[in-house]
C-alpha cells in the first residue's frame, strides 16, 4: 500500500500513527470487548475517553480554568449563528472583520440576529492581505469582535491579533487550531471544526470564557445554547463519540511530539520549504502578501490557467492530490496541516522544480 500526500484543505490527512492506533483498537478498545464506535456514551469507559481528550487539549493549548471546552457538532458553520445568539445580547451589536469567505459567512449570519457591522475587509484585493485594525475602529459597545484567524481559501493569517480592549474577541480557528501556540486568555471564544487539524469531520471544538455563557437570546434553540453543553459536559445529547476519540489520539500525538512549540517548528519548516521555492521560482508565484502568509494553506499560480490545470493533473498522477485551488482564487493551493509530514512538502517542491524545468 502506498499512502498519497493529500494537500486537501479539509477533510485532510491524519497522523499515520493515530490511524494505526485506531486500526489496532477497532475491534476491541482496551479490554471492553467492543469498538469505541459501539460504546454507550454514558459508559465509564467512554467518560474516561472524553475526559482525557479534554484534559489533554487543556494541557497542550494551556487553556485557563475560567474557560469551558465544549465538544459540539454542526461544524464551524453552526458557530456562525451560535456566537451571535449567545453573545450579541447586551447591546445587540458586533464588529466583524471580513478577511475571506468564511469570515463573510460568519458576518452575514450574525446580521440576521442583530446589528453586525463590517469594520474592515480585504475583499478589494481578493483577500490577499490582512487589513490593519486599530482600537479606535472598534465600537466599545460591541458585544464582541469577530475574526477568522487563518483564511483557509486565501492562505492568509493574522500574525498579531487586533487590540479590542474590553470587547471580547471571537476567532474562527478552524484551519489553524493546534498548528502553533495561541494565548487563549486573549480571546472570549475560539471555535474550530475538527476536520482540518484535529480529527475526522463531525466535531466542533469551542473554547469559551465562562462569563460569556448563560446570556443567550430567548429564541436560541436548546441545542445552540452554550450553557446547555457547558452544564452537561458536552453530553446533553449523544456527542460525536468516535470523532472525539480520534481527536484524543491526535492530542496525545502532539504531546508526544513536544507540544505546540514543536508543532510550530515543524509547520514553519514545511511552509518555508514551499514559500522559499515560490519566491525563487520563475514559473510559480504565491498569491498572498509575504507578511500575511498562512502556515497551513499556501495558494499559488503560474499565471496561465491551462498550465495550472496541467500541473494539478500531473501532480495527482505523481501522488500529490487535492492541489487544485479554490474556485474563487484559481490556480493551486497546498494545505499543509499538522499531519502532513515534512517529507511531503519536500517532495512536492522537488516535483514543482521538475515541472518548472519541463514547462518554462
Ligand atoms: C472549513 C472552515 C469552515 C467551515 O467549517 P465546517 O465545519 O464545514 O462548517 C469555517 N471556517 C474556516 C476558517 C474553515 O477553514
Amino acid at each position: 500500500m502506498a499512502r498519497i500526500y493529500n494537500f486537501s484543505a479539509g477533510p485532510s490527512m491524519l497522523p499515520e500513527e493515530v490511524l494505526k492506533t485506531a486500526a489496532a483498537e477497532m475491534l476491541e478498545y482496551g479490554t471492553t470487548g467492543q469498538s469505541v464506535m459501539e460504546m454507550s456514551h454514558r459508559s465509564k469507559e467512554y467518560q474516561a475517553i472524553i475526559d482525557e481528550a479534554e484534559a489533554d487539549l487543556r494541557d497542550i493549548m494551556n487553556i485557563p480554568d475560567n474557560y469551558s471546552v465544549l465538544f459540539l457538532q454542526g461544524g464551524a458553520s453552526t458557530q456562525f449563528a451560535m456566537v451571535p445568539m449567545n453573545l450579541m445580547t447586551k447591546n445587540k451589536k458586533a464588529d466583524y472583520i471580513v478577511t475571506g469567505q468564511w469570515a463573510k459567512k460568519a458576518y452575514k449570519e450574525a446580521a440576521r440576529y442583530g446589528n453586525a457591522r463590517v469594520i474592515a475587509s480585504s475583499e478589494d484585493k481578493t483577500f490577499s492581505y490582512i487589513p490593519e485594525v486599530t482600537k479606535d475602529m472598534i465600537d466599545s459597545e460591541a458585544d464582541y469582535v469577530h475574526i477568522c484567524m487563518n483564511n483557509t481559501i486565501y492562505g492568509t493569517k493574522w500574525h498579531s491579533i487586533p487590540e479590542t480592549g474590553d470587547v471580547p474577541l471571537v476567532a474562527d480557528i478552524s484551519s489553524c487550531i493546534l498548528s502553533e501556540p495561541i494565548d487563549v486568555s486573549k480571546f472570549g471564544v475560539l471555535y474550530a471544526g475538527a476536520q482540518k487539524n484535529v480529527a475526522p469531520a463531525g466535531l466542533t471544538i469551542v473554547i469559551i470564557r465562562k462569563d460569556l455563557i448563560g446570556n443567550a437570546m430567548d429564541i436560541t434553540p436548546t441545542m445552540l445554547n452554550y450553557q446547555t453543553h457547558a452544564d452537561n459536559g458536552s453530553m446533553f445529547n449523544t456527542p460525536p463519540c468516535y470523532t472525539i476519540y480520534i481527536a484524543g489520539l491526535v492530542f496525545k500525538w502532539i504531546k508526544k511530539l513536544g507540544g505546540l512549540e514543536e508543532m510550530k517548528k515543524i509547520n514553519v519548516e514545511k511552509a518555508s520549504l514551499i514559500y522559499d521555492f515560490l519566491d525563487s521560482s520563475k514559473l510559480f508565484k504565491g498569491t498572498v502578501v509575504p507578511e500575511a502568509r498562512s502556515l497551513m494553506n499556501i495558494p499559488f499560480v503560474t499565471g496561465d490557467s491551462e498550465l495550472d490545470a496541467k500541473f494539478v493533473a500531473e501532480a495527482k498522477k505523481a501522488g500529490f492530490v487535492n492541489l487544485k485551488g479554490h474556485r474563487s482564487v484559481g490556480g493551486m493551493r497546498a494545505s499543509v496541516y499538522n499531519a502532513m509530514p515534512v517529507e511531503g512538502a519536500r517532495k512536492l517542491v522537488e516535483f514543482m522544480k521538475k515541472f518548472e524545468e519541463e514547462n518554462l
